[in-house]
């Protein structure tokens, strides 16, 4: 029997989290978690480590660490952001798990890189703000994502040469907002943002999606991922999400990843890559599925997406100032400072005032993201 596989799950309170320590917790014998991470949510952290008692743990926010060390008295419990980054370099650990929610998770992504772990990578973040600082520090299989969009992508390349690949189709749901138009959204709130008809996440994702910044998120991922131009990347909007992506290639064919919608199992197979482990959740039943359907996005009504696409065309430091304007406006709307509509205008009002370089270092994405933050929040006032 092969040892297991000794995994870090920065994020681990988060829906992302929860659900990989789930998929570790019914294959101890394939996954051990040797290190969590998270923000503020001590009490949900502490039940974890309890769970996970050999685990190294790691708290973003100071109060919530002391409370944490007060309260696992056995546990040195790391404070701060150094601490949870730390974690990504950990000796013990095989695979990193970036669960983090936004530009925050970068340098985690890029120590884990650098102490040559594996990085299973669901913060889309990282890469759309870190670009070539992510991916030139990529060596094969040392990042797999778990977005689930990339995963089928990545699963559909298996095996196929990439000058054969001519377009990839990326899947969108559309959210609770589809075919709506920008009157309706404007009078919308966070709780119905937060309702999305098929996938069940964290906060930030959910009114990404609802916008559909997220497929523009993901556009920009994609592109960093699999090395292909804007130009090649086209977005369709799939109500039923089970094509969870799609790979077109030059002889016409075109493969697509098809399953069910659970995060578990994209979470899972960057833990089990090359191989399979049995799925946590019944299978498709094509029998009742009945029909899928596809559509263009509607870029008019849904500017987020158009303004993350141009964003990752002009490449640079422009998508750390989109997405950190985004991070700022999505956060606003969900406290009900501002409406829904008003997210694009504040991304499009901060993008327009900055002059992208070339990216050559995190600390300049963070001078970058700070400025874009501040900038933003003028415009929501
Ligand atoms: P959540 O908001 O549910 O969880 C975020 C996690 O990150 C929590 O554990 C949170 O801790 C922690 N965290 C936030 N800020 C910090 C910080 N500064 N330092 C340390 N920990 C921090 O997000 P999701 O799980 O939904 O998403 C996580 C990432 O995965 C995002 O990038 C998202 O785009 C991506 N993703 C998510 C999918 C999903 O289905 N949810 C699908 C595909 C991708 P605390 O609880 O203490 O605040």
């Amino acid at each position: 029997m092969s040892t297991p596989l000794r995994i870090a799950v920065l994020g681990s309170t988060g829906s992302i989290g929860r659900q990989a320590l789930d998929v570790a917790e019914r294959m101890p014998e394939s996954v051990r978690v040797v290190a969590l991470a998270a923000g503020s949510n001590h009490q949900l952290l502490c039940e974890q480590a309890r769970r996970h008692p050999s685990a190294a743990v790691a708290l973003g926010d100071m109060e919530a660490a002391r409370a944490a060390s007060r309260a696992l008295t056995k546990v040195d419990v790391g404070a701060g952001p150094g601490a949870v980054e730390a974690l990504a370099s950990h000796p013990d650990v095989d695979l990193v798990l970036n669960a983090l929610v936004g530009a925050a998770g970068l340098r985690a992504t890029i120590r884990t890189l650098d102490s040559g772990k594996r990085l299973a990578l669901a913060n889309k973040e990282s890469l759309v703000v870190g670009g070539e600082l992510v991916t030139g520090r990529v060596t094969p299989d040392s990042m797999l994502p778990v977005d689930s969009e990339h995963s089928a992508i990545f699963q559909c390349l298996l095996g196929e040469d990439e000058r054969d690949v001519s377009r990839i189709w990326l899947t969108a749901s559309g959210g609770p907002f589809r075919g709506r138009d920008r009157t309706f959204l404007s009078t919308v709130d966070a709780a119905d943002a937060l309702a999305h008809p098929t996938w069940n996440m964290g906060p930030k994702i959910t009114v990404d999606s609802a916008t559909l910044m997220n497929k523009g998120l993901e556009a920009i991922e994609a592109h960093h991922l699999f090395s292909v131009g804007y130009d090649r990347i086209s977005i369709v909007v799939h109500p039923q999400s089970c094509v969870h992506s799609m790979v077109e290639f030059s002889d016409g064919s075109v493969k697509a990843h098809l399953g069910a919608t659970d995060m578990r199992i994209p979470i899972q197979y960057a833990f089990s890559h090359p191989r399979r482990w049995p799925s946590p959740v019944d299978p498709v039943d094509f029998t009742t599925l009945g029909s899928l359907d596809f559509e263009p996005p509607d870029l008019d009504t849904f500017r987020c997406l158009a303004l993350a696409l141009d964003a990752g065309r002009e490449g640079g430091t422009l998508p750390a100032v989109m997405n950190a304007a985004n991070e700022i406006a999505v956060e606003a709307f969900l406290q009900g400072r501002c409406r829904l509509t008003d997210i694009d205008s504040v991304v499009e009002t901060v993008m327009l005032a900055h002059d992208a370089e070339r990216l050559v270092s995190v600390e300049q994405v963070e001078t970058v993201d700070d400025w874009a933050r501040r900038a933003a929040r003028r415009a929501l006032r």
